[in-house]
């Protein structure tokens, strides 16, 4: 049986921790090549040599890349097709989340523009040089490859939803992940690219447990949790999966929401 992306060549930002990691070895699993980007280079490193150990038919490639920096992106987007031939799928998935971003009041200018930088600005680098290599692809019928491809950017439920444990300049940098995400999917529909807005809830990841680092501040948010869990890496990178598949052939300018029902939710049962 070929896998549900077999063949493809996928990017993944942020791909040596969280969603991004589940995603490469879940994609490879389906059959794609992989080019796993990361600021922390050791960390894609290992994650190339777990695909490579579970998936040994598909190429895996890690790459330093720090999405913020226009060149990186470029340069990132440039090996893809040199080592693989094209680009079918750009999983813009990095992203961080500043243990000082606040308020209005007291969120530093120095801050807002880190997150924005990366959050939003890097998700903008990742659509412009991917959709100018997708729009080289040429149909490989024999292989399963047609023209296009599939762009997903990590936002968030909190682009959808006010939280009174404020952290502005992440809740704004989502948003606008979101408004930038469906704009550019009306833009590039007639070329065959998608463009889809993952919106994950609050994950058991590195990135929300080192935010929220006392039991009191977990239970804070647990009790807003329709299913009263936290969500795992892995039930993000399936919905990233269907997304990036052709099986998500009709879904483009969405915010696709895997957020156990928060953002559904009035009053959690007991
Ligand atoms: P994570 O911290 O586990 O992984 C993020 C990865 O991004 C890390 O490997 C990190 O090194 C990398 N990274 C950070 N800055 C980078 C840069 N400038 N360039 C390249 N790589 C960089 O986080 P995660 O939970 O897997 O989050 C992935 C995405 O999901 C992020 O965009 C995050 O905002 C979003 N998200 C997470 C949650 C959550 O609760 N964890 C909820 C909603 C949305």
């Amino acid at each position: 049986m070929p896998g549900r992306l077999q063949n493809k060549v996928a990017i993944i930002t942020g791909a040596g921790s969280g969603i991004g990691l589940e995603s490469a070895l879940l994609f490879s699993s389906e059959g794609a090549h992989v080019v796993l980007a990361d600021i922390n280079l050791p960390a894609v490193q290992a994650a190339v040599e777990l695909v490579k150990q579970r998936s040994p038919a598909v190429g895996a490639l890690a790459v330093k890349c720090d999405v913020s920096k226009e060149r990186e992106v470029e340069e990132l987007i440039k090996t893809a097709v040199t080592e693989f031939g094209r680009l079918d799928i750009m999983f813009n998935n990095a992203g961080v989340m500043h243990p000082d971003d606040d308020n209005a009041l007291n969120t530093e200018e120095r801050i807002w523009d880190l997150t924005m930088n990366i959050n939003l600005k890097g998700v903008w680098f990742g659509c412009k040089h991917a959709i100018a290599a997708m729009r080289l692809n040429k149909p490989d019928l024999a292989a399963g490859l047609q023209t296009g491809g599939s762009i997903i950017n990590t936002a968030s439920f909190v682009a959808i939803m006010g939280a009174a444990t404020p952290q502005l300049a992440y809740t704004a940098s989502k948003g606008a992940v979101l408004a930038m995400t469906r704009e550019l999917a009306m833009v590039h529909a007639r070329e065959g690219i998608r463009l889809n807005s993952l919106c994950p809830g609050p994950l058991k990841t590195p990135l929300l447990m080192d935010f929220l680092n006392t039991q009191e501040k977990r239970d804070r948010r647990l009790v807003h949790l329709p299913m009263g869990r936290f969500g795992e890496a892995i039930e993000q990178a399936r919905a990233a999966l269907f997304l990036a598949s052709d099986d998500s052939s009709y879904i483009t300018g969405t915010d696709f929401k895997v957020d156990g029902g928060l953002s559904s939710c009035y009053v959690t049962a007991l």
